[in-house]
């Protein structure tokens, strides 16, 4: 199980690995996908380590809401006026590959139906 050492969104908070960060303030970050999928792709995380969606109980209400809140905020800088998606993938049948929360935010260009 990943930890703060392992986890690659942590080492990314800590500055170990490089990315290109398009937003911080003292609880989150936001930085472009290595493969985004859309010409638009951020991920926004909290700095502390959160496995996945499912860690997450009542008294994260406040973190969850301040984090999607950053969602609008990176579309703006990235001009989304056409829209944009928001996901989070929670554990393996959906694909959840790192083990850090992690919010999508996809857009730019029209993107296929999901759901
Ligand atoms: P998941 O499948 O867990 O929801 O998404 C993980 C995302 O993290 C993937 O879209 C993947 O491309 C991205 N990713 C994995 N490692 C790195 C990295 O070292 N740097 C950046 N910028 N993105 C990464
Ligand atoms: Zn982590």
């Amino acid at each position: 199980m990943a930890n703060a050492k392992t986890c690659v969104f942590c080492r990314i908070v800590a500055g170990e690995i490089p990315s290109t960060i398009v937003y911080e303030d003292d609880e989150f970050i936001a930085f472009r996908d290595l493969n985004p999928v859309a010409l638009t792709h951020v991920l926004i995380i909290p700095k502390r380590h959160i496995e996945a969606l499912a860690s997450l109980d009542d008294s994260d209400v406040k973190t969850l809401g301040k984090m999607v809140l950053i969602a609008p905020k990176i579309a703006a800088g990235d001009k989304l006026s056409g829209g944009y998606r928001l996901i989070t993938n929670q554990g393996k049948d959906a694909g959840q590959l790192v083990d850090h929360l992690h919010w999508h935010v996809i857009g730019g260009n029209h993107l296929g139906k999901i759901g």
